[in-house]
């Protein structure tokens, strides 16, 4: 739908972690309203009636993602579409009732749980200060395919993870550095470097607000499965060890990560 420049200045304004829904919720008034365009007769509209019913606007918690599905060459395919499964994960903790009842006074965006889904480690949608983000991940693997030394990879690879002076021809890579972004699997002519480990990255209690922290990543990369059911205990705690509607991040401040053995946190 198109927008007049002003509404779409008006909308520039608002905070970025809401600003998709903000525009997503402007669109629908215009609609509703039979128009073609947006204007600022339709975000005012919006603001108003959010300003007066945003408790009932809120489901307790929030899945958002980067652009990645509608086209970015960055990112990582791990097959299927997680987003879906997430919110009926959620849905089932039925958050917005549980903070209802430990939060005094009505609802506000920040009491929302918050999980973000980044498809590649560029991390546009800044998964690292939500309560759970997840960055789509894909480690590369050496095929018996013979190295023709190109050099492609090396250009690829922005964190400097990859070198071809070792002992052995071919690639060596340096697992500290490499962030899973899967590049060097594309870029390799000769097959020899392929897609090995695809999966997600787990960060947990990212936060702004007044003590900021980012997430703290997990060891490893995890499937659609296991990454759910991370989430779901995840969940479970938030719920248990909650007493006055506080974030995660703040959780998991006070109680630690003991709660989550077998996993540990990634060490730096
Ligand atoms: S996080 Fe990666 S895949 Fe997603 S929009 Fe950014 S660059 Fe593209
Ligand atoms: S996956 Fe990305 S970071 Fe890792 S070695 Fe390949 S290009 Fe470098
Ligand atoms: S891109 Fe492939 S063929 Fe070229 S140097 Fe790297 S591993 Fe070897």
């Amino acid at each position: 739908m198109q927008w007049e420049k002003d509404a779409e200045q008006a909308v520039a304004k608002v905070p970025f972690f809401v600003r998709k829904r903000v525009q997503k919720r402007v669109e629908t008034e215009a609609q509703q309203a039979g128009a073609d365009k947006v204007t600022m007769e339709h975000v005012a509209a919006c603001r108003q009636h959010y300003l007066h019913h945003q408790e009932d606007e809120m489901q307790g918690f929030t899945v958002e993602s980067c652009f990645g599905q509608s086209g970015c060459p960055n990112r990582i395919g791990t097959g299927k579409d997680l987003t879906k499964r997430l919110e009926t994960l959620l849905r089932a903790h039925n958050l917005k009732k549980f903070m209802q009842g430990r939060v005094s006074g009505p609802l506000k965006l920040h009491h929302e749980f918050r999980v973000t889904l980044a498809d590649c480690p560029n991390s546009c949608s800044r998964p690292q200060i939500v309560d759970i983000g997840l960055i789509s991940a894909s480690l590369p693997r050496l095929s018996d395919a013979p190295c023709s030394e190109c050099g492609d990879c090396l250009a690829a690879c922005k964190e400097e993870a990859i070198t071809l002076a070792g002992p052995e021809p071919g690639p060596q890579f340096d697992w500290q550095r490499c962030l899973a972004c899967g590049q060097c699997a594309r870029v390799c002519p000769t097959g020899t470097i392929t897609q090995g480990l695809t999966g997600y990255r787990i960060l947990l209690g990212g936060k702004l607000g007044r003590h900021p922290q980012f997430g703290q990543e997990l060891s490893g990369i995890f499937c659609a499965e296991t990454t759910l059911a991370i989430i779901d205990t995840c969940l479970a705690h938030f719920k248990a060890e909650n007493s006055q509607g506080e974030r995660f991040g703040d959780v998991l401040n006070r109680t630690g990560f003991a709660f989550l053995v077998p996993y540990t946190l990634k060490t730096a």
